[in-house]
């Protein structure tokens, strides 16, 4: 089996998915106690906040950088950075490393095309939502991308900062999701892209109208199962 090196913390309210699904995955596939191996960098979220608003994304990419080449050392087969934001990077992040780097929009891609989808709604933080950098991987892809209106956007990023990375689940941010992948319906909407990782935390699948799609979740068993190929 390789062996997966994780860039998390961003928040670590979303790496215990990865590492869960990862894990679960393993056993899954192999059965008994078999585990995913793992080395994971967890980032100090605050750190890395306060690096992206003094000194910008340049900064950020050259830290994380400097973490997946760690991890790339220390034995790691492939790479994969556990937040859609932070992909913004994911280009820089790449550029020292001699070891694959699993993108986040990787599997997602192949996810919606297996199921047929043709548009979709992109929920995430603003970055994510308004900036190109995710939406035309997409669109590239062949996808149609809906995105709320601005004031809904501001409640989505609102909530990922204020509660969500910071551990909290609301039942009143549960009544938004679901209110607004009602409204991604409505538009014509037919999956609905949790394109923040910590998302799957506030809109479970059972209780959205639409099919949902965790980033968090298809990423961490994209890894697995690449781990266990031979
Ligand atoms: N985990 C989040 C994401 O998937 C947001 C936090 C961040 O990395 O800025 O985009």
């Amino acid at each position: 089996m390789k062996t997966i090196g994780l860039l998390g913390g961003m928040s670590w309210e979303s790496t215990q998915i990865y590492y869960a699904e990862m894990n679960r995955r393993v056993r899954e596939k192999r059965g008994g106690h078999e585990a995913a191996r793992i080395l994971l960098f967890s980032a100090n979220f605050a750190e890395i906040r306060e690096l992206t608003d003094k000194q910008g994304w340049n900064a950020v990419g050259e830290y994380l950088g400097s973490a997946a080449v760690k991890l790339e050392e220390a034995g790691a087969d492939m790479i994969l950075m556990a937040t859609n934001t932070i992909h913004v990077v994911a280009d820089q992040i790449q550029n020292d490393l001699q070891v694959p780097f699993l993108h986040i929009a990787t599997p997602l891609i192949e996810a919606l095309k297996k199921d047929g989808r043709r548009k979709l709604a992109l929920l995430g933080t603003q970055m994510t939502m308004e900036s190109t950098f995710y939406r035309e991987l997409l669109e590239v892809a062949g996808f149609e991308v809906w995105t709320p209106t601005p004031e809904d956007r501001g409640e989505v990023h609102r909530i990922i900062f204020d509660e969500l990375t910071l551990g909290e689940v609301s039942p009143a941010a549960q009544d938004f999701f679901r209110a607004l992948a009602l409204k991604a319906q409505h538009a014509g909407a037919e999956g609905v892209i949790l394109g923040c990782t910590e998302l799957g935390l506030v809109l479970e699948a059972r209780q959205s109208p639409l099919p949902v799609y965790d980033t968090a979740v298809l990423h961490a068993r994209a890894a697995a199962e690449w781990a266990l190929k031979d």
